[in-house]
């Protein structure tokens, strides 16, 4: 059973338009489970009628025919969302006769609601002459098959809908895809789908007008890969027998002209891309390969599949975000957006983001949020590979994006980005002056730098000092470790350019979501693996020379406050601090006039948050790290669209830890400030203030609304928002008593 599923799924998973995709499900359902008839039906969302779209078994004729949502076996199964198995359907009392499709025939009769995120999107169905139960294996295989279906059918569902309509048929419009919100704002452009690394799933396609010299540029590609397959069959001439060695042969001949180099070059004489024809035509082979039962013949799609990655990596060969050519108001779209991109990318033609994978406060989202740029993150469901040119509106606030928009939702939406501007040039006029609540209570706001131009739009937005610099984006952008001399450059600008306000750095914390191209770190579970201080602690040698290179850049301007991420325990603080002080000796001893600069921690993990008090014995400042603290609080993974809806700062149980750890820091009068993302949310900001942190650090783009709303605020009435939300136990009503409180303080814009 379970190899039956694995090659229905397979072979589905390859298609991409839905008729196809159905009727492959219907026809393999039928063989595999070996009964007479296998039915889906998919619920039309403009009516939520329940839709006969394919059958193996029933008269093709009905394809097409309806149930209300409440009517017969069918519409028990989507209303009830639970599988109904009987032995003869006609006598249930539900039952109802699609006329004309020869069902009356059939007995038996096995209904699975087909469910993706919680909504029910049609019914699968089996049935068959005799009157009999289907066997409780044969119920839980159709619920197991339709639950991996449904991901599927969305998919393919999706495609078919952006598909470039014929010129006789009317544009598709307004087509929605929800995703989650990345960075807010509005951006309205055209798409640039960015094939990542030599991947074959993630090759976009692209025409292109001239095939000849796409030909041209594949058979260089082929050329290498030829050579490549030679010289290793020389090179391993000796250490191998001859079977072994004839398997180059076969590699050699599988990439003749008369074999899938031939079918490639067809592709491409029609108009594709030399890399989407090659993944395409790879991708075929494989498949069949992979549905064959022998397992030698099975292992042939791996041999397929490794030369297609070979000749893809010549295709892509110096190909990185960089090259790719941006047209005035272009978005960007990639299966995962990662922050190495994203500091490569020249961003003055760039209008927008689209990451399929990810989540708001994954990394690259964070860094487009300091970078002002609108993006969705997680849009798990967008074919985004068949989208390259197609215009596209995208609501970062809300985390929607229209394809192909109509004139009227233009319209709209160019009003509202009209109006989004205006209101930005005001809140800079508040550059110069302090965020002051009205009864004279300030709060200092700090900003978080990480991109080289985020050090001069902190400074035009007023900032006070920098509570975060993320030092490992400077090195994510790189091909090896920076040198010493390298990095006390980078980190002589950021000390330069805010001399004499505080710069606060941050000892590289790579793993998680970050992660160098030069060390990779394969986990299974990177969020709880070697991140932070754990890598560096291992490393020494590499967190001696990126504190040597911080201090050598403070020498002559004073400003530098260094930082720990990730801590958990007591030791790892202070062996950190053992090897700054180390690395002060050595710089002092080789002559130069450093200083011990202030020291701090990050509170990110629960384990830390218990040991605030303690560690504040130790340290000069404790930043919390709200965006990690958040994430294994609630143990949801903050880089997961798929529980976007369960990581909220606004959780009661975020929200006591965050009091608990300023009330602790404070009893060592430890200063303890915030530099996650909830600093930069309007009623997030005005909770912390309430709390007693000392200051806000922040993305750039987001102080000067943050300023705005503590200068509109009382802080004596912002001490009871924060009791009266103490009081409360769900986020949901968190959420609400925090508008309604912004909304009684005038605040209400900003709710
Ligand atoms: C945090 O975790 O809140 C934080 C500021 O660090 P980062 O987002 O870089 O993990
Ligand atoms: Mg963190």
């Amino acid at each position: 059973m379970l190899k039956l599923l694995r090659k229905i799924v397979t072979e589905v998973r390859s298609q991409s338009d839905l008729e196809t995709v159905l009727e492959l499900i219907v026809r393999r359902i039928q063989e595999g489970m070996d009964t007479e008839v296998c039915s889906v039906y998919l619920k039309d969302p403009t009516n939520q009628r329940l839709v006969l779209r394919a059958t193996q078994g029933l008269h093709k004729d009905s394809v097409g025919s309806s149930l209300s949502k409440f009517e017969g076996v069918v519409g028990l199964v989507a209303s009830r969302a639970e599988p109904v198995n009987t032995d003869d359907v006609e006598e249930h009392p539900a039952f109802c006769l699609i006329p004309g499709s020869g069902e009356e025939q059939f007995h038996s009769f096995l209904g699975v609601p087909i469910i993706y995120q919680r909504d029910v999107l049609g019914v699968l169905v089996i049935q068959q002459f005799d009157r009999r139960r289907y066997k409780e294996v044969e119920e839980s295989f159709l619920v197991t098959v339709s639950a991996q279906l449904a991901g599927i059918i969305v998919q393919a569902e999706a495609t078919s809908v952006v598909e470039v309509p014929k010129q006789t048929e009317k544009p598709q419009v307004d087509r929605c895809f929800v995703g989650v919100p990345g960075s807010p704002g509005i951006a309205i452009g055209k798409m640039v789908v960015v094939s990542q690394t030599a991947q074959l799933d993630n090759v976009a396609e692209w025409k292109v007008s001239d095939t000849k010299a796409e030909i041209v540029v594949f058979e260089a590609a082929l050329k290498n890969v030829r050579t490549d397959i030679r010289m290793a069959s020389e090179r391993l001439a000796e250490k191998l027998g001859e079977e072994e060695r004839a398997l180059f042969d076969v590699y050699l001949r599988m990439l003749d002209d008369n074999s899938l180099a031939g079918e490639i070059i067809k592709r491409i004489s029609e108009g594709s891309c030399a890399q989407w024809s090659l993944s395409s035509v790879i991708k075929e082979h494989t498949r069949q390969f992979d549905m064959m039962d022998d397992p030698y013949l099975k292992e042939r799609a791996s041999d397929i599949r490794d030369l297609g990655h070979r000749i893809l990596a010549y295709l892509q060969e110096g190909e990185t975000p960089k090259v790719v050519e941006l047209a005035q108001n272009s978005i960007l779209v990639a299966d995962e957006l990662s922050p190495a991109m994203l500091g490569e990318i020249a961003t003055e033609k760039l209008a927008g983001l689209i990451s399929v994978k990810g989540s708001g406060n994954s990394h690259a989202a964070i860094l487009a949020r300091s970078m002002g740029i609108p993006t969705i993150m997680g849009a798990i469901d967008l074919p985004y590979k068949k989208l390259s040119g197609r215009s596209v509106i995208i609501d970062g606030h809300s985390g929607r994006l229209y394809l192909n928009p109509s004139q009227e939702l233009l319209e709209i939406y160019q009003t509202q980005l009209a109006t989004e501007r205006e209101q930005e040039e005001e809140l800079d006029n508040l550059k110069l002056l302090p965020a002051c609540t009205q009864d004279g209570v300030t709060m200092p706001l700090w900003v978080n730098t990480g991109l080289i131009a985020d050090v001069q739009r902190s400074l035009d937005k007023g900032a006070e000092g920098i509570g975060l610099y993320r030092t490992e984006i400077p090195f994510m952008i790189r091909n090896v470790f920076p040198s010493e001399q390298d990095q006390m450059e980078i980190y002589t600008r950021q000390l330069e350019a805010f001399a004499p306000r505080p710069v606060t750095m941050r000892t590289l914390d790579i793993g998680g979501d970050k992660s160098l191209t030069y060390f990779p770190i394969e986990e299974e579970n990177p969020f709880l693996g070697w991140r932070g201080v754990r890598v560096t602690l291992d490393h020494p040698e590499i967190f001696l020379v990126q504190i040597r290179a911080m201090l050598r850049a403070n020498e002559k301007y004073g400003n530098l406050r260094i930082m720990l991420p990730m801590v958990t325990s007591i030791n790892e603080v202070l062996e950190s601090i053992a090897l700054i002080d180390q690395a002060i000796f050595e710089l002092t001893e080789e002559g130069y006039k450093v200083v011990r600069p202030p020291i701090g921690v990050m509170i990110e993990v629960p384990a830390a948050l218990y040991l605030t008090r303690v560690f504040a014995r130790h340290v000069d400042f404790i930043s919390v790290g709200s965006n990690d603290l958040t994430q294994y609080l609630l143990a949801v993974d903050r880089n997961n669209p798929r529980v976007a809806s369960l990581y909220t700062s606004y959780h009661p149980a975020v929200l006591q830890a965050l009091r608990f750890i300023v009330v602790e820091a404070h009893k060592e009068n430890v200063p303890v400030s915030i530099c996650g993302e909830l600093a930069a949310d309007p009623a997030g900001a005005l909770l912390l203030m309430a709390m007693g942190y000392n200051f806000l650090s922040m993305n750039a783009n987001n102080l000067p609304k943050i300023k705005a709303v503590i200068r509109s605020s009382r802080f004596d009435e912002v001490k009871v928002m924060l009791r009266n939300v103490l009081n409360l136990n769900d986020s949901e009503h968190i959420r609400q008593e925090l508008e309604h409180s912004l909304n009684e303080m005038g605040l209400g814009a900003y709710a």
